[in-house]
């Protein structure tokens, strides 16, 4: 059977005229992974567990020490026209960041497999859907989206301090697993912004320096922040996640979405950016507090005014001014939020991993009624 590398891969795609991407690692660093047959290694289901235009993510399974484990296969679409090269190369470059990151609150990827004309990354099964689905269904306490918000903060801080920016955090791309801990999913927009960086020799990333990227709108609208409207603007896009993380926490304590879109033409968004010009004109040098915040409606659907402040802080108009997601997760309002999920794989690993079974008291019950927990068949 013959293998394809990302070495190959890449070794194509360097001759290749019409790849322009600049976010692809240097081919001297690049891990030997090996994409082999599904089947090789699963067996494929029937189980379909979400369809969209960018991908199917259906069931697979395989024996492990005599009991058998399901796992998510996401199957990438390739896009109309698309030459096989760079389906591949789109297919390895979301791989290589998803298998560079290692933390609870990130879905572990296992690998990247081939079943017909099709790739699939196989990936942990989180039985219990997407925080839209759980945001739908209205079971979640108010202790229980305060401890995902945090679980939310701290999967992105994990990524920035290791030169990712996901680029399209929203409700839809965290799953809940088994044991209550939350988890982002789909790299398939993410940026790699520090790769020009590398570790220093404590294994730390200067994050000083910003690397910015020509502005393109992805992403779901709703979730992106002004700047990405502006026409030849550039962004950091780790400010991007700051307010879409911002976003989704208000989506998850409020039920709905505090505007459509971030620009001239959203009335919502205006009165909301009206009241930050208000507050820079009048207080320029006044930092943001639970004393002194621009006034939105933020005040009055947010439950708790540590939350608003802190919100609006991560919705700062101008990015260079928005918070950053470490400032976010340190935050003594955050810091004091009860959490399900352990800080760490470390700790997960020492305390062991199974559900329930991670050292960490489970202090909410996340976990929807079984009854719509049932994978649709095709
Ligand atoms: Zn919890």
């Amino acid at each position: 059977m013959a293998h394809i590398t990302i070495q190959d891969e890449m070794e194509k795609l360097r001759c290749s005229s019409s790849h322009t991407k600049t976010r692809s690692p240097s081919p001297k660093k690049t891990e030997k992974y090996i994409i082999q047959k599904l089947s090789k290694e699963f067996e494929l289901t029937n189980d379909t567990i979400g369809d969209g235009s960018f991908a199917r993510v259906k069931i697979v399974q395989r024996k492990e020490q005599g009991t058998l484990v399901r796992y998510a296969a996401k199957f990438l679409n390739r896009e109309e026209g698309e030459l096989e090269r760079l389906y591949v190369d789109r297919a390895l470059e979301e791989f290589k960041v998803a298998r560079s990151l290692h933390h609870p609150n990130i879905v572990e990827v296992l690998s990247l497999c081939k079943h017909k004309l099709r790739l699939a990354f196989v990936m942990e099964y989180c039985q219990h859907g997407d925080l839209l689905d759980l945001m739908e269904r209205r079971t979640l306490c108010h202790g229980g989206k305060k401890c995902l918000f945090k679980q939310m903060l701290r999967g992105v801080v994990y990524m920035h301090s290791h030169g990712i920016a996901h680029h399209d955090i929203k409700p839809e791309n965290m799953v809940l697993a088994n044991d209550n801990v939350l988890k982002i999913i789909d790299f398939g927009l993410s940026e790699v912004f520090a790769e020009l960086f590398p570790p220093n020799s404590k294994g730390e990333r200067e994050l000083g320096r910003v690397r910015e990227f020509p502005a393109r709108l992805c992403g779901t609208a709703a979730y992106l922040p002004p700047e990405v409207f502006e026409a030849k603007y550039y962004y950091d896009a780790r400010a991007l996640d700051v307010w879409s993380c911002a976003i989704t926490a208000f989506a998850l304590f409020v039920g709905k979405l505090p505007w459509g879109l971030a620009d001239d033409e959203d009335e919502r968004y205006q009165a909301f950016q009206g009241s930050w010009q208000y507050l820079l004109e009048e207080y320029p040098d006044i930092p943001v507090t639970v004393d002194n915040f621009p006034l939105t409606v933020f005040a009055e659907v947010l439950p708790e005014k540590e939350l608003v402040t802190l919100l609006l802080r991560m919705l700062h108009p101008f990015p260079e001014m928005r918070m950053t997601i470490f400032d976010a997760l340190e935050d003594p309002w955050v810091q004091a939020i009860e959490c399900c999920s352990p800080e760490s794989n470390h700790l997960s690993a020492v305390q062991g991993d199974k559900a329930g079974d991670c050292g960490i008291p489970k202090m909410h019950d996340h976990c929807p009624s079984k009854d719509k927990l049932v994978p649709k068949s095709d």
